[in-house]
């Protein structure tokens, strides 16, 4: 099993980037082979040849799914024109709503929006570009500028945000067309529906018809729920959602980022109504060739927007079955960027500088050496090992207050 050690990632790109650390260090590479921007100046091996090289060898596929995932969204979708570059919605939160999710986005798909504020019933102004700029973080990544989700309230710290009653929602953009739609969450959620798709694993016998009786695989959910029962969550229903084998060949190695923001459009709705759309879509493909194990779409990703650059998490599948610890490290994976996709940060980033936004997750402010970071051994640090799968009673908060648990 390779090990990999990042030094030195960009503060973007750490966002959502897990990667190994710990216990397979004895033949980690010497650290000049590694990308010191792993997000978007990748240095990957010799016999892949550089970035460029990859673009042209290995062009995306344009798979016609038909309508957009917008167009196919089971809920009340609104949308408008912006006018002089801004556009608002009111929206109405129920007095029964714990928390609620409203996700802006433009309808080409392709547009920058800038939401710049929430405005409560009590005229509380949730500030987008001040205090609350951490959740509208993802938005920072060109290409997936167009859409993002805000849940309120984002932590326990911002619980003082819920109100219900009208809100009005300001956004900047230049699109055409913005849209938005809403959902409440109310009570306490119980599951979390997945839908995997296996992308290129046929070399250890794991395919959609294959997975519900594979032992590794099976093994590795179960570790994924032992995860998440901190959080008082099990795994609900489990979809093993077939592709076409284009799209398998084409993204069963995956070289660069971008490669991931398309393997994840192309994911379908599971039916057509709001409870199937509001599962997480998890992308297990054959191996990575760049220095990261996993990617979620966002923090937190849009709940039930499926079929777009936005609609999922992916990872490297190239550990399964190794060994008992290859599984580990594959559900520990797995249940990082879920949580990043239901809205978790990382504890720590890891430059030491930046921190989550929850009062009792710990901080680590010097990674040399990492496993003496205090948070080494939360799901959310940066960096996976097999002992890393803590959650606190503020994360958990979190993964409640998403939409995709229910
Ligand atoms: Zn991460």
């Amino acid at each position: 099993m390779q090990g990999v050690l990042l030094r030195g990632l960009s503060l973007l790109s750490a966002i959502y980037l897990l990667i190994f650390v710990g216990a397979c260090t004895s033949d980690e590479p010497d650290p000049d082979d590694v990308g010191h921007d792993a997000g978007h100046d990748v240095e990957v091996d010799a016999e892949v040849g550089d970035t460029a090289d990859v673009d042209a060898e290995h062009p995306l596929v344009d798979v016609d799914t038909g309508p957009s995932g917008g167009e196919r969204l089971p809920f009340a979708v609104e949308c408008a024109e912006p006018v002089d570059g801004v556009v608002s919605f009111d929206f109405d939160v129920d007095s029964s709503a714990d928390a609620y999710t409203v996700v802006p986005f433009a309808f080409d798909e392709k547009s920058a929006i800038e939401p710049q504020s929430i405005t409560t019933p009590d005229g509380m102004e949730i500030d987008f570009q001040g205090e609350n700029f951490f959740q509208i973080y993802g938005l920072d990544y060109p290409g997936l500028q167009w859409g993002t989700a805000i849940t309120v309230p984002a932590a326990p710290n911002f619980e003082s945000q819920l109100e219900s009653g009208s809100h009005e929602l300001v956004i900047d953009s230049g699109a055409e067309e913005i849209c938005y739609y809403f959902v409440e969450a109310e009570g306490t959620p119980t599951v979390l529906d997945l839908n995997i798709y296996l992308v290129g694993l046929e070399d250890i016998d794991l395919t959609a018809s294959t997975a519900q009786d594979h032992e590794d695989f099976q093994s590795i959910l179960t570790t994924v729920d032992e995860i998440f029962d901190q959080a008082d969550l099990s795994l609900g229903e489990i979809r093993y959602m077939e592709l076409e084998d284009a799209v398998v060949e084409r993204y069963r190695t995956i070289y660069e980022e971008e490669e991931i923001y398309a393997l994840v459009a192309q994911s379908e709705y599971p039916g057509s109504d709001v409870e199937s759309a509001l599962s997480a879509n998890v992308f297990i493909t054959e191996r990575f060739v760049f220095p990261a194990i996993g990617l979620a779409m966002g923090i937190p990703g849009p709940p039930g927007y499926h079929q777009s650059l936005l609609s999922g998490i992916a990872l490297t599948g190239e550990y399964i079955g190794d060994d008992e610890e290859g599984n580990i490290f594959t559900a520990i994976a797995i249940a990082h960027e879920i949580g990043h996709f239901l809205g978790l940060f990382h504890t720590s980033e890891v430059n030491g500088l930046i921190h989550d936004p929850l009062d009792d997750t710990p901080e680590c402010r010097d990674f040399q050496p990492p496993w003496n970071c205090p948070g080494f051994d939360n799901l959310m640090f940066p960096m996976v090992n097999e002992g890393s799968r803590e959650l606190t009673p503020d994360q958990s908060f979190v993964m409640h207050a998403n939409p995709l648990t229910r």
